[in-house]
């Protein structure tokens, strides 16, 4: 599963997981983790060589924490997620987790492009830059976090154009992904439609 930030990626492929009796790698988390170590060091996340060691001593254990959350961090996250030696030094962990028994739903930016080109379903989730954005300060208004509306969107807009725009395993759909625009959109309207299309055996 791909698609933007706040498209509705992390709510949708924990529960298709759950239903489908697979395991979920969140792999945004990935990218946050190095870019939070190399933040919490004083490192700049554009610097290339620190930005791969820091990729290549990540850890389990790195993956938690309330930090990756921040918005400083995303924004590192995809600082650090256009360096080709760090996408490649993550790209491993991520073909193992899918490959394991029973299997798994990952989502992410690349997932049907680069790091799961023969998944059995792709899907690709995304909505409105405007809908996405009141997403995301209402996430933060859950946090008790201060969020400035027209600051969430520039951010959001900033995020979009340098995952979209990289060279790098760009954010993209693959080309035999199911689309899913969320914007209109319920929850439960979102998980319908990806089982009907999943269980449809038609991908
Ligand atoms: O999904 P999330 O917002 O947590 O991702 C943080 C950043 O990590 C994204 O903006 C993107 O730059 C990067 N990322 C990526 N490839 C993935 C997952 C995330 O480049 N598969």
């Amino acid at each position: 599963m791909d698609g933007p930030a706040a498209a509705g990626k992390g709510t949708l492929a924990r529960r298709l997981a759950q239903h489908l009796g697979l395991r979920y790698l969140d792999t945004g988390l990935l990218y946050r983790a190095v870019a939070a170590a190399m933040l919490a060091r004083g490192l700049d996340p554009a610097e290339p060589a620190a930005a791969v060691e820091a990729a290549r001593a990540l850890h389990a254990n790195d993956l938690a924490g309330p930090r990756l959350r921040d918005e400083e961090v995303a924004q590192g996250a995809s600082v650090v997620a256009a360096h080709t030696a760090v996408r490649a030094a993550l790209l491993a962990f991520q073909r193992r987790f899918a490959a394991a028994p029973p299997g798994a739903v990952l989502d992410g930016r690349d997932i049907g492009t680069v790091v799961c080109p023969d998944a059995d379903a792709k899907l690709f989730v995304t909505a409105s830059l405007e809908v996405r954005a009141a997403r995301r300060l209402k996430e933060l208004q859950e946090r008790d976090v201060e969020g400035i509306e027209s600051r969430v969107l520039q951010e959001m807009k900033e995020r979009d154009a340098r995952d979209s725009g990289r060279d790098v395993a760009p954010l993209k759909s693959a080309d035999d992904a199911y689309l899913i625009d969320t914007t209109l959109l319920e929850p439960d309207e979102v998980f319908d439609r990806a089982v009907s299309f999943i269980e449809s055996g038609d991908h």
